[in-house]
């Protein structure tokens, strides 16, 4: 730490990204990645973005919006799209959180935003199971964020569970992020017609290939919008850059492509699980493109250790309710095969 880092920041606990090893190829089943290309377009597009970088990016993102505003069947002043979800996230906790409430067992950003704009938070136990009683969220405590389906352990609520809690929390603002929700979840996208509390958040990142081009979507009732615009305007107004706005117009455009690769995933994820419980794992009855796993014949730190040995890469979280868990991330049926073959060596090495 240098001793010119501001006072206010000193006790900041950064977010620790999942590995992103360049040295040496892994099968990369750990920060939730989709195993496919970007669509045709995608590459099309950007290609010819990048003839025209001498000029700003449209700080409205006009094309991009007006082409969302018909896939998510709401208005233009109904979006916004930023560097990323984590983006969204970040603009929302700063211009609508005094105080914030999430699950224990969440994606890791939230304390840290928290923590960054130094608000009070309470991080909500999920049931044992992992499963988020809605209940908890009833009664006016600060903003609400709920991941859906949950990350880490891919459970989903439903959207009555979701009404549920805005009727709730009338005064508070109620950030429900979708980016896992293509693979099999229901979106709340509909509701934001009905509650002006609501911000749904979805990112390009996971269903539509595109992790490496950031971008991330906010879409809410236009007031939410217009502020969440005040904040990205009051810190980087050109924070979607011209080639990430095209990428995004491509991947809407391919629909089916989209659709197929995320009925893959969910098969790939039915295959998965199967394999896995006839080998007495248990697993989180996941919506999403990864499923959370544990054995009783090894440790989930081990577990992960052993599978990198072996060129396979998973995540393991140190928090103690989900110590004993892997995080895998739904891959092509070759990865899972290699996954399932390599925890098979693995498991045998230790009988
Ligand atoms: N929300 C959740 C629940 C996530 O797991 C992630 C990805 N780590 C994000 C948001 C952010 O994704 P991105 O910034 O790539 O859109």
């Amino acid at each position: 730490m240098s001793v010119f880092f501001a006072e206010r920041n000193k006790t900041l606990e950064p977010y620790t990204p999942g590995e992103q090893p360049r040295e040496q190829k892994y099968i990369k089943l750990n920060t939730n990645e989709s195993p496919f290309e970007p669509a045709h377009l995608v590459k099309e597009y950007v290609a010819c973005a990048g003839e025209q970088l001498q000029l700003y990016s449209d700080p409205t993102l006009g094309p991009l919006v007006k082409e969302a505003a018909e896939y998510y069947k709401v208005n233009e002043n109904e979006l916004i799209f930023t560097n990323g979800s984590d983006e969204i996230l970040n603009f929302a906790v700063m211009a609508f959180a005094e105080e914030l409430r999430f699950p224990d067992i969440t994606y890791g950003f939230y304390p840290v935003y928290a923590n960054l704009y130094h608000l009070p938070y309470k991080e909500v136990p999920v049931k044992d199971d992992f499963t988020i009683d809605v209940e908890n969220y009833f009664g006016n405590d600060g903003m609400i964020i709920l991941a859906n389906p949950n990350a880490i352990t891919g459970i989903a609520l439903t959207v009555e569970d979701i009404r549920k809690v805005l009727e709730q929390n009338p005064n508070h603002v109620v950030l429900v992020d979708e980016a896992y929700v293509d693979f099999g979840g229901e979106s709340c996208v509909p509701l934001i017609k009905e509650y002006n509390n609501l911000l749904v958040a979805q990112t390009f990142s996971k269903s539509r290939s595109m992790a490496g081009a950031r971008l991330g979507v906010g879409i809410g009732n236009k007031k939410l919008i217009e502020d969440l615009n005040t904040i990205k305007f009051s810190t980087n107004p050109y924070n979607v850059n011209t080639m990430t706005m095209w990428a995004g117009i491509g991947a809407l455009r391919e629909q089916e492509y989209f659709e197929k690769n995320c009925r893959v995933i969910s098969e790939n994820r039915s295959w998965l699980k199967e394999q896995l419980e006839k080998r007495n794992f248990t697993l989180t009855p996941s919506k999403a493109n990864f499923v959370l796993a544990k054995s009783d014949a090894i440790q989930g730190m081990v577990l992960y250790e052993k599978l990198k040995e072996k060129g396979i890469l998973v995540r393991h979280f140190g928090k103690k309710r989900i110590k004993d868990y892997i995080r895998i991330t739904i891959g092509s049926k070759e990865q899972m095969r290699c996954l399932v073959t390599a925890i098979d060596e693995i498991l045998g090495e230790r009988t």
